[in-house]
């Protein structure tokens, strides 16, 4: 059926940040059934193998049922005593920047916006990051250079309408199934719109594609400097448009100074992708890890919004720039100011009018006025032993981030962890003097952005595990006992959704994009049944698309294109360290695996982790097919399984990131990637790695 039946609870899914839909009802045996939601715009019905398979993870055998200290069941007012005695005591002591909050887009908005005041309303230090910060921080800068905002311009629907769809460091068919499938399904209508696949390594991807460009690792720039230039010589610039943008002349002087060859691609590849994208007007380029994942990640992505810039093909149907991002809130979680350097409602830190706007609507004792250390440099200070008390919320940083031995070595030795999750059962929930259980999926209420910025609602259909809490509520009475009672004092989801959506509007009376003032004062009934709804959200209705006709966030409202240049990623390979190293997602894992390994049908797929190794290098190191091999560095080591393909280049290995486990031997491919990052976004070069393979 086309509608929710009896019984049915509309949801969205957990996992992607494509934000599909879902219909669940309870089975009645403490589980769920589900189907995609019909009527969701993101994905009219369809799941991918994660989302299908979401009601398989449910169960409770390695739920965190209650609250520990050091191991033992405590009550909640014990643990929360005990958090916010230990908080304030440090800060007391040592400053409001010895404490730290890693979070994390897994979050909803509500739990994040509560997290963040918190932090940078009270505590008063900026000393809170999110594993976003692995995903997407590279496009969050690249749009704030750009659009001086960090505004996704197009729609799901612009891949549709396309004639030309260029996905850049997008593995879409495993990483946004539903996403793919409306391309392919687009494309399966209209045989005549074209696919391009830029990456390194022959992906799932690649079976829709027209052409495949098997670039260089880190070459993303040189290719989009190649054809800026094109568009120049070939008189593709739109001259109207360009009176909305600054910057065509300097960023055209460095991408003519590129001649693509780095890139590996040969002349005839780039001759006839430029001859491609200059004779579609209707061009949607996508880009996702393979672009952020790099320590030139802000400049690939300034690479891309240049060549769309300089052609007007933004903003308007089937044309724009489309960044898709990695987690189901990843996009909430830039809104709601979840970065070490940004305040709620895109308003910035560093800006003292933003900074004094959110401090008065918070009536908040004080903001810091300095962008807060990013992932890598947070772990970096629990290492020197700077930040002594450390909150980790819903992520499992001792297996994701990079250089994991460090992360999980500085995380152990710090004075004093609090981890709030669904389990125990993970390698940072066992570093943790404090465990505190939250409600997960289908139990968790709030609202997520997806891709596309639609916000939509995820429903309790299942009530709290044990004594599980939702995090908002855990954070909140964290705050009330640290001493600001006023400001913590909610009662539930729709009460932060309403505070969030009002200073939305305040935030958008100085110029800025998120606008959700239309949505203040839905009460309980208004915000419990909340459809689907794409910001902005104003008193005159929603925006469909951004920037058609210029009016960009900068001063000056025009655009900026960025002069960028080519740069290799930084880690050199040589004798000792010959392969380059490419890590990401496969199609029925998610993370570290807490939730995806509990199906069985999931585990189906790829059930170990694996090392793609070229033919030619596999028999030049005697590495047999299906046999162990050790990857090292001196970052650290990794055990994995041989899998001998030509998909990826002679030189290249390519290993999944999902594996956890952090005494060696494990397959936990984090431990072998350097802490290296860009410098503008602070994202680390998670694909970029020098590594040796050898026999185990
Ligand atoms: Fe969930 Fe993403 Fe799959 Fe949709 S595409 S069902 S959001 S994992």
């Amino acid at each position: 059926p086309d509608t929710a039946g009896p019984g049915e609870v509309r949801t969205t899914c957990a996992y992607c940040g494509v934000g599909c839909g879902i219909l669940a009802r309870p089975d009645g045996a403490g589980g769920i059934t589900l189907r995609g939601d019909p009527e969701h715009p993101a994905n009219h019905g369809r799941l991918c193998s994660k989302g299908f398979a979401l009601g398989e993870t449910l169960s409770q055998e390695d739920r965190l049922l209650a609250p520990r200290v050091d191991g033992q069941e405590v009550g909640w007012d014990t643990a929360l005593g005990l958090v916010a005695d230990r908080f304030s005591r440090t800060i007391a002591e040592h400053g409001p920047d010895s404490v730290a909050f890693y979070v994390s887009g897994q979050l909803l908005t509500e739990d994040y916006y509560v997290a963040n005041k918190l932090m940078k309303g009270f505590i008063g230090s900026a000393n809170i990051d999110t594993n976003s910060r692995l995903c997407m921080a590279s496009t969050v800068a690249g749009h704030r250079r750009a659009f001086g905002t960090d505004t996704v311009p197009g729609t799901y629907e612009d891949l549709e309408l396309a004639d030309l769809v260029v996905l850049v460091g997008s593995n879409l068919a495993w990483c946004h199934p539903v996403l793919y499938q409306r391309l392919a399904a687009a494309k399966a209508a209209r045989p005549g719109m074209k696919v391009v696949v830029v990456d390194p390594r022959r992906t799932a991807t690649c079976d829709l594609a027209d052409m495949h460009l098997a670039l260089q690792p880190g070459s993303d720039v040189a290719l989009f400097n190649r054809l800026l230039a094109a568009i120049d010589a070939n008189g593709a610039t739109d001259p109207a448009y360009l009176s909305h943008v600054e910057g065509y002349d300097a960023a055209l002087g460095a991408a003519r100074e590129e001649d693509g060859a780095t890139t590996g691609l040969s002349t005839e590849e780039l001759a006839a992708f430029c001859k491609l994208w200059l004779a579609n007007e209707r061009v949607v380029t996508v880009f996702s890890q393979g672009v952020n994942q790099s320590s030139s990640g802000s400049d690939k992505v300034n690479a891309i919004l240049n060549c769309h810039l300089a052609t007007g093909r933004i903003g308007r149907p089937g044309m724009g720039p489309f960044s898709v991002t990695g987690q189901p809130n990843a996009m909430g979680g830039r809104e709601v100011g979840g970065l070490a350097n940004t305040l709620a409602c895109h308003l910035e830190l560093e800006n003292a009018a933003h900074r004094d706007l959110v401090r008065s609507f918070w009536d908040a004792p004080a903001i810091p006025e300095a962008a807060g250390p990013k992932a890598v440099d947070l772990f970096q200070r629990v290492r020197e032993g700077r930040i002594k008390a450390l909150w980790i919320i819903c992520t499992n940083p001792a297996v994701s981030m990079p250089d994991a031995d460090a992360v999980r070595d500085a995380i152990g030795a710090c004075d004093f962890v609090v981890v709030s999750d669904v389990t125990d059962d993970t390698d940072t929930a066992r570093l943790a003097h404090v465990l505190l259980p939250a409600t997960g999926w289908g139990e968790k209420d709030g609202t997520v952005t997806n891709s596309e910025r639609m916000i939509s609602r995820q429903r309790a259909v299942l009530p709290p595990a044990g004594q599980a809490r939702a995090d908002w509520d855990i954070l909140a009475e964290v705050g009330r006992r640290m001493g600001w009672t006023e400001a913590f004092d909610y009662r539930s989801a729709a009460e932060i959704f309403d505070e969030y959506a009002a200073l939305s509007g305040l935030a958008a009376a100085m110029g800025r994009d998120f606008d959700i003032l239309g949505l203040a004062g839905l009460g309980p009934s208004g915000y419990a049944a909340l459809p689907p709804t794409r910001w902005p959200v104003t008193a005159q209705g929603t925006t469909e698309r951004f920037f058609a006709k210029g009016g960009f966030f900068t001063p000056d409202g025009r655009a900026r294109m960025v002069p960028v240049t080519a740069r290799p990623p930084a880690a050199r390979t040589g004798p000792r360290h010959p392969f380059r190293l490419n890590t990401g997602r496969i199609r029925d894992q998610w993370h570290t695996m807490t939730r995806t390994a509990k199906a069985p049908r999931l585990n189906q797929h790829l059930g170990e982790p694996f090392l793609e190794i070229h033919p030619a290098d596999a028999a030049a190191l005697g590495v047999a097919p299906a046999t162990l091999v050790r990857v090292a560095n001196p970052t650290g080591s990794c055990i994995l399984r041989a899998l001998v393909t030509d998909r990826v280049q002679q030189g290249q290995v390519f290993a999944p990131i999902h594996w956890t486990g952090v005494t060696a031997p494990s397959g936990r491919i984090d431990a072998v990637v350097p802490g290296v990052t860009d410098p503008l976004s602070g994202q680390p070069e998670s694909k970029a790695a020098a590594v040796a393979v050898t026999q185990w």
